[in-house]
């Protein structure tokens, strides 16, 4: 071997990887159930994206107006386009309210409606009724700083419940092994801290991948620079499938140039978007939930209108969206991070002006396949939910799937609380506390440390940076809003080629000591791998469902395609390509006799 790594050894019942509001919260659950718990992270706990959620977390409190978790379910399977599971979306809904309360109780300051209540806003999609409306308003909201405040509270508790956090340790591979039978079995995890550049090995009886998505695979995103999905990358080196990855959501109201988030919640208090002609366009894609319409749809509507001439600005390449009209003493009240956000990445003064904004990537259904109490699942021998011992995923780089093929807004917030929530009951009934660990394999290690050294030790011609551009402008281009047979074929061959390149990568430092240079070369194969999985995976599916506008095939096909796609990665490419596809049946059944299995519709708004 060619490196000689010292390794650091600890030993855990459960090791969380990620801090973000999925991770804290899975965390907190093994903590507090007297389970030894670590929880490793690339960035301080506060900083994870979750940090910039704006609009809110969904729950049927029925604060504002009348609702019901039927309601929010119907919703929501609803927003999935009819991919989503009803199981797990069951689970979701039902669980909601308790574990926003929760929340409440661990200390966010929610605004507060004037009798003391947690204040609602309403939020795309969510409608009364069983989808009939009006609009609900379900959506709980720390004025527009939502998810900083659950990620403050959580980050306490997980503190109070003695979680031994790793900062600024980067999580470089999964330590698996093979069971009697052959199957494969999660023991631990590898980490570099990035501090002083030791090698760390946590073993462990359960590990959580709660990292995030894997947006910056994109050009255009309103994720931070740390999404780059690198729970996915471990678990596709781990010989395992993804979920769904064609799934990819754009979030209509994105700064223009600038790629920030304007919350949905925007649209909630009551702003709307206008074209050239200075027209609401909504109501006519949409005429009864008009800018409130879910995102798909909206943001579709957006692209249609610039495509056919009527975006503004000297390229008509974005739209306004108004808030100019509201009373500036709500916006200061109920929106006053984005007020800020307009004056510095707009030059916009929110009161008097409409903000130039265009659609950007901002979330990924798809993702790591589990259940809903967050054990990861396999397709083995024709069964499709086979748990895969010892590993679990929670978050945004899990896929539950409650989110299908389509994200509601403020519907986030809650997966990540509600199953980061379900996977330490499903932990603390597995594990026992302190339990002894197997020998080490070094296997695994060896294999983590030579790919580490790789990098490295990267000799090549071509600059990370510049094999990531290459990825984000070619995602950007040809796995969009809309796609078609011609732009997915072409982006396919660029894709692969892409992921070519990182073999002739460049790396030019050399220590361990801080190395960001080496950090993003290895963020970048973590990324790469799912950029060409979610291309591969666009162009395998000749229907048009979600977010996935597929223009050969403008139908949603239930026939054919009410089916999640399993993605494996093989870079050998050996035989048929770099891409194996497979698919796991949609789960058409609910988790309880008190409602029942919603079968699929029309999907208007
Ligand atoms: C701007 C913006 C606004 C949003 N607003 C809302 C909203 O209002 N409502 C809503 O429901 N949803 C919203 N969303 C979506 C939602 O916020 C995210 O999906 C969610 O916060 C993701 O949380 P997470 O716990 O999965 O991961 P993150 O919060 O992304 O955290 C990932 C964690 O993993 C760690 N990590 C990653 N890789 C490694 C590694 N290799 N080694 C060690 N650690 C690693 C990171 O350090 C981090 O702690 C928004 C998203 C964005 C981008």
């Amino acid at each position: 071997m060619s490196h000689s790594y010292k390794i650091i050894d600890h030993v855990y019942d459960a090791v969380v990887v990620g801090a973000g509001g999925s991770g804290l919260r899975a965390a907190m659950g093994c903590a507090e159930k007297g389970l030894k718990t670590a929880c490793i992270t690339k960035v301080f706990p506060t900083r994870s994206h979750t940090v910039a959620a704006q609009g809110g977390i969904a729950a049927s409190l029925g604060n504002n107006t009348p609702d019901h978790w039927t309601w929010h379910m119907f919703d929501t399977v609803k927003g999935s386009d009819w991919l989503g599971d009803q199981d797990a979306i069951e689970y979701m809904v039902r669980e909601a309210p308790a574990a926003v309360i929760e929340l409440e109780h661990a200390g966010v300051p929610f605004s507060r409606n004037p009798e003391g209540t947690i204040y609602q806003r309403p939020f795309g999609g969510h409608m009364q009724n069983m989808g009939a409306g009006p609009p609900v308003q379900r959506t709980c909201a720390a004025a527009d700083r939502t998810g900083h405040a659950m990620l403050h509270a959580l980050y306490q508790q997980s503190l109070k419940y003695d979680t031994d956090f790793y900062i600024e340790y980067f999580a470089l591979d999964l330590i698996m092994e093979a069971d009697e039978s052959g199957n494969p079995v999660c023991k631990g995890v590898i980490a570099l801290c990035m501090e002083d550049g030791t090698i760390h090995r946590f073993r462990s009886h359960a590990v959580v991948l709660a990292t995030g998505g894997s947006g910056r695979t994109y050009f255009s995103a309103t994720s931070a620079h740390t999404c780059t999905g690198d729970g996915g990358g471990m678990v596709l080196r781990a010989g395992l499938p993804l979920q769904d990855m064609e799934f990819v959501q754009f979030h209509p109201t994105g700064i223009y140039g600038a790629g920030v988030l304007i919350t949905e919640g925007a649209r909630g208090e009551g702003g709307y978007l206008t074209n050239s002609a200075g027209e609401r366009f909504m109501e006519r894609y949409a005429p009864s939930a008009k800018d409130l319409a879910s995102r798909d749809v909206v943001a579709r509507s957006m692209a249609m209108e610039m495509r056919e001439g009527r975006g503004v600005g000297e390229h008509g390449d974005y739209i306004y969206l108004h808030l100019d009209h509201i009373d500036p003493k709500v916006l200061a009240e109920r929106l006053p991070g984005i007020t800020e956000t307009g004056k510095i990445f707009a030059g916009v003064d929110l009161t008097r002006q409409p903000l130039p904004v265009t659609p950007t990537v901002h979330y990924n259904m798809g993702g790591i396949p589990c259940n809903y109490h967050g054990e990861v699942v396999t397709l083995k021998d024709g069964e499709p939910d086979t748990v895969v011992p010892g590993l679990f995923a929670v978050g945004e780089a899990a896929c539950v799937s409650v989110h299908g093929a389509n994200r509601l807004g403020s519907n986030s917030l809650i997966d990540l609380v509600v199953f980061g929530r379900a996977t330490g009951f499903r932990i603390a009934e597995l594990v026992q506390p302190n339990s002894k660990h197997g020998a080490i394999v070094t296997e695994a290690d060896d294999k983590a440390l030579a790919r580490l050294d790789r990098y490295r030790n990267a000799s090549g011609s071509t600059k990370t940076a510049d094999i990531r551009l290459e990825m984000q402008r070619t995602m950007q281009k040809h796995a969009a809003v809309f796609r078609d047979t011609a732009l997915l074929d072409e982006g396919k061959t660029k894709i692969d080629a892409v992921f070519g390149k990182l073999a002739d990568v460049s790396v030019s430092d050399r220590s361990l000591i801080w190395n960001t240079d080496l950090i993003e070369t290895l963020e970048l194969d973590n990324m790469l791998p799912q950029a060409v999985i979610t291309m591969h995976s666009a162009s395998n599916r000749k229907e048009s469902r979600g977010a996935h506008m597929h223009e050969d095939f403008p139908n949603r096909d239930d026939v054919e395609w009410m089916k999640h796609t399993i993605a494996w990665f093989d870079p050998e490419g050996h035989g048929e390509g770099l891409v194996k596809i497979d698919y796991r049946p949609v789960h058409e059944y609910t988790l309880t006799d008190e409602i029942e299995y919603i079968k699929p519709k029309a999907r208007v708004y």
